[in-house]
């Protein structure tokens, strides 16, 4: 399996607030108070061998949660911290 670089969650972050149309709001509760996981999760796929990376973001007031492809992240945004270096 290929090796994926877990993303920080400032990189997530970044990302999340170049996306998001509606300034940010759940779908569910309108609430704008969000956590990002630590951890990169793994989506198993049955008919593919390679399981898909994911950053999980979820709403702290409802539970709506929410993931977000990590390849696609990496592609399109840069790390903030690095870019500070
Ligand atoms: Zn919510």
């Amino acid at each position: 399996m290929e090796e994926i670089d877990k993303l920080s969650k400032e990189r997530v972050r970044a990302h999340i607030k170049k996306m998001w149309s509606n300034k940010g709001g759940c779908t569910v509760c309108k609430s704008n108070s969000w956590e990002i996981l630590e951890d990169t999760f793994l989506i198993a796929n049955k008919s593919v061998d390679r399981p898909f990376p994911v950053s999980v973001v979820v709403c702290a007031r409802c539970g709506n949660t929410m993931f977000f492809s990590n390849e696609l992240v990496a592609e399109q945004t840069p790390d903030p911290l690095k870019i500070l270096d």
